[in-house]
C-alpha cells in the first residue's frame, strides 16, 4: 500500500522513508522535551502524543528529557508535576526521566572544542552592544572587537567565566559562524551566559549556563535521537541545530522537523500567561478546571483517553491554525457519553411531599447505572414522602403545550420511578414557592398508566438520603475568540467574569457520597460531574466540578440553533 492511501501524516511519511532506507540503522528514538517552568497544557499533550505515539507506532524508545538549562525560572515542583501528567495520558519513557542539566559537563568540553577549532570566543561586548551589532532582517551584523581573539586567550577568559571570576553580563560565549548570515540565527549566537544562580538538579556547580540553541540538538545527539520534533517557530533555528551537529564531535546525527503548534479558541497555552494567572490569583492554581492544563483537566473530570482521542481527531500538520476548542469538547462529550455512569442531582431544590405515601415507607427502586450498558450494573434510589425535584421543572400554570414537566394539577413521571400528580403548591409570604403536595400513582413503575399517556420525566432525589453538595458550574475562561490577539489589550483584559458559578446546597443521590475523584459521572439532564477533592476537604462538604454541559450550549448561542 502506498502512504498516501494508508493517510499517515507527514512525520510519519518521513519515519518510514529512514526505516526503509535503514537512516538510523532502523532505530526510531523521539524525546519529549519540557522546560520545567510550568505546569503542562494541552498544547504539549499534542507534543507527547506525537512523540510517545510514533515511538509505540514504530517499536522505538521516548525519552522524557527535561530541557533544564535555565535555572531562573525553573522548580522542582514543576518536574514533579509533569512525570504525573505523562503517565497520567497514559505514556511511559524509556529508561529514566533525563535532564539536559546532567549534560552540562559535555556541553562545557564541547564548547572548549569549538573554541580549539577557532569556532567560538569570548565576547566581552554588554548585551545591548551585542544586540545592536546583530543587524536586522534587512542590514548584516557587525563582528565584535573580540571576535579575533586567539585561541588561547579564549580558552582561559572561558575557563575564567567558568570559575565564577566575571560578573554576570560581563561575557558570553559565541560560535563564530558569519555576522552577515541572512538567518539571525547564525550571526554568532551566544553558546553561554555567565548566571549565578543555584540550579534545582546541579546546585552550585556552575555559575555558566548553555543557552538553548547550543544545548537541544547536542542533548538530542547524546541521547542518540533519530527525530527530532519541535513546532514551526523552531524552523529558522533549523541551520544552527544542523551546524552544530555537523562541527562537533557528536556520537550521532539527529535531524530536527517542525510542526505546527495547537492553537486552541478561547484558550492561552502559553506557560508563561497561565503561569500569570496563577500568580495573579485569578484562577485557583495551575490545576484550576478553567485552565487547559491537564491537571486542570484531569481535575475538571476529563478522561485521559479524551484527550488522546482530540489529539488523534486534529492530527499533526505543517500549517498553523486555530483549532476550535468545540473539538476538544465534543471529545470530551463522547468519551463520557459512553462510559460515565448516570446519577442524579437536583442544582436547585425544591420540596415535594408525596402524601399518600405513609411517613415511614420507604420503598427501594432500581437504575440502570448506563442506560445503554446493563454490564455497568445497576444503582439502588431509596424512594420516601419527600423528594426534591428542579425548581426549573415546576411552573404553576402550565405555559403551552410544548410544557412537558410538572404543573398545578399537572403529571410527570419521576426517572425511574413512579408518575406523581401536582396537587397543592405551598407558598411563603413573600409568594415564592416553598413545596409542592403531589400524589403517587403506584401503578406507573416502569410503565405508563393504563388510561393516558404522562410524557415527561424529570429528574429527582430522595430527601431523607441524599445529601447536600456544592456544584461548581464552570465556562470558558475567556470571552474572546484569541484572548491573546490583540495588540490593544492584554489578554487577562478577555477574563470571562461569569467562568465560574457556584451553587450551594444543591442535592446528588447518596451513591454520589462515595464518588470516586477525578471520575465523571453524568448526572442526568445537567450534564456531566466529578468531585473535586480538593475542595471537598477544604469545604467539609461534598464539592463537584461540571466537566462539561450535555450539550454544546455555546454553539447553540452563536448559531442561534434551537
Ligand atoms: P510555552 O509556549 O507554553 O511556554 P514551551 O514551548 O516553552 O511552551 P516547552 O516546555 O519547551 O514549552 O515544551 C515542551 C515541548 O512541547 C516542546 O517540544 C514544544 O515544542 C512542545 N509544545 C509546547 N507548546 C505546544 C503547543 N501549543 N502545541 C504543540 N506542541 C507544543
Ligand atoms: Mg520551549
Amino acid at each position: 500500500m502506498s502512504t498516501t492511501e494508508r493517510n499517515i501524516n507527514f512525520i510519519e511519511q518521513i519515519i518510514e522513508k529512514d526505516l526503509a532506507a535503514n537512516t538510523h540503522q532502523g532505530r526510531v528514538h523521539t524525546r519529549f522535551p519540557p522546560e520545567p517552568n510550568g505546569y503542562l497544557h494541552i498544547g504539549h499533550a499534542k507534543s507527547i502524543c506525537l512523540n510517545f505515539g510514533l515511538a509505540e507506532k514504530y517499536n522505538g524508545k521516548c525519552n522524557l528529557r527535561f530541557d533544564d538549562t535555565n535555572p531562573e525560572k525553573e522548580e522542582q515542583e514543576y518536574v514533579e508535576a509533569i512525570k504525573r501528567d505523562v503517565h497520567w495520558l497514559g505514556f511511559e519513557w524509556h529508561g529514566e526521566a533525563l535532564y539536559a542539566s546532567s549534560y552540562f559537563d559535555t556541553l562545557y568540553q564541547w564548547a572548549v572544542y569549538l573554541i580549539d577549532q577557532e569556532l567560538a570566543y569570548v565576547d566581552e561586548q554588554n548585551a545591548e552592544q551585542i544586540r545592536i551589532s546583530r543587524g536586522s532582517l534587512t542590514e548584516p551584523g557587525e563582528e565584535s572587537p573580540f571576535r579575533s581573539r586567539n585561541k588561547e586567550e579564549n580558552l582561559a577568559l572561558f575557563e575564567k567565566m567558568r570559575a565564577g571570576e566575571f560578573a554576570e553580563g560581563a561575557a558570553v560565549l559565541r560560535a563564530k559562524i558569519d555576522m552577515s548570515h541572512p538567518n539571525m540565527c547564525m550571526r554568532d549566537p551566544i553558546l553561554y551566559r555567565i548566571r549565578k544562580q543555584s540550579h534545582h538538579q546541579t546546585g552550585d556547580k556552575w555559575c555558566i549556563y548553555p543557552g538553548y540553541d547550543f544545548a537541544h540538538g547536542q542533548e538530542d545527539a547524546i541521547e542518540g535521537i533519530t527525530h527530532s520534533f519541535c513546532t514551526l517557530e523552531f524552523a529558522v533555528n533549523r541551520p544552527l541545530y544542523d551546524w552544530f551537529i555537523e562541527h562537533l564531535p557528536v556520537p550521532c546525527k539527529p535531524r530536527q522537523y517542525e510542526f505546527a503548534p495547537l492553537n486552541l479558541s478561547y484558550t492561552v497555552t502559553s506557560k508563561r500567561k497561565l503561569k500569570q494567572l496563577v500568580d495573579e490569583g485569578i484562577v485557583d492554581g495551575w490545576d484550576d478546571p478553567r485552565l487547559p492544563t491537564l491537571s486542570g483537566l484531569r481535575r475538571r473530570g476529563v478522561p485521559p483517553h479524551a484527550i488522546r482521542q482530540f489529539c488523534e481527531m486534529i492530527g499533526v500538520t505543517k500549517s498553523e491554525g486555530v483549532v476550535d476548542v468545540s473539538m476538544l469538547e465534543y471529545s470530551i462529550r463522547e468519551t463520557l457519553n459512553k462510559e460515565a455512569p448516570r446519577a442524579m442531582a437536583v442544582l436547585n431544590p425544591l420540596k415535594v411531599v408525596i402524601t399518600n405515601m405513609p411517613e415511614d415507607q420507604q420503598e427501594m427502586l432500581q437504575a440502570q447505572v448506563h442506560p445503554q450498558d446493563e454490564g455497568m450494573g445497576f444503582r439502588r434510589l431509596p424512594f420516601t414522602r419527600e423528594v426534591f425535584i428542579d425548581k426549573a421543572d415546576f411552573v404553576e400554570v402550565k405555559p403551552n403545550k410544548k410544557w412537558k414537566r410538572l404543573f398545578l394539577g399537572g403529571e410527570v413521571r419521576l426517572r425511574n420511578g413512579y408518575v406523581i400528580r401536582c396537587n397543592e403548591v405551598l407558598k411563603d409570604e413573600q409568594g415564592n414557592i416553598q413545596q409542592l403536595n403531589c400524589t403517587y400513582d403506584p401503578e406507573t413503575l416502569g410503565k405508563d398508566p393504563s388510561d393516558r399517556k404522562v410524557k415527561g420525566v424529570i429528574h429527582w432525589v430522595d430527601a431523607a438520603s441524599s445529601c447536600p453538595a456544592e456544584v461548581r458550574l464552570y465556562d470558558r475562561l475567556f470571552s474572546d475568540e484569541t484572548p491573546d490577539a490583540h495588540k490593544e489589550r492584554p489578554f487577562t483584559h478577555f477574563i470571562n467574569d461569569q467562568s465560574l458559578t457556584i451553587i450551594y446546597p444543591a442535592r446528588v443521590e447518596a451513591n454520589l457520597a462515595k464518588a470516586l475523584p477525578e471520575k465523571a459521572y453524568q448526572f442526568e439532564r445537567e450534564g456531566y460531574f466529578c468531585l473535586d477533592e480538593k475542595m471537598t476537604q477544604q469545604k467539609g462538604h461534598l464539592v463537584f466540578n461540571r466537566t462539561i454541559a450535555l450539550r454544546d450550549s455555546w454553539q447553540k448561542l452563536t448559531t442561534g440553533e434551537k
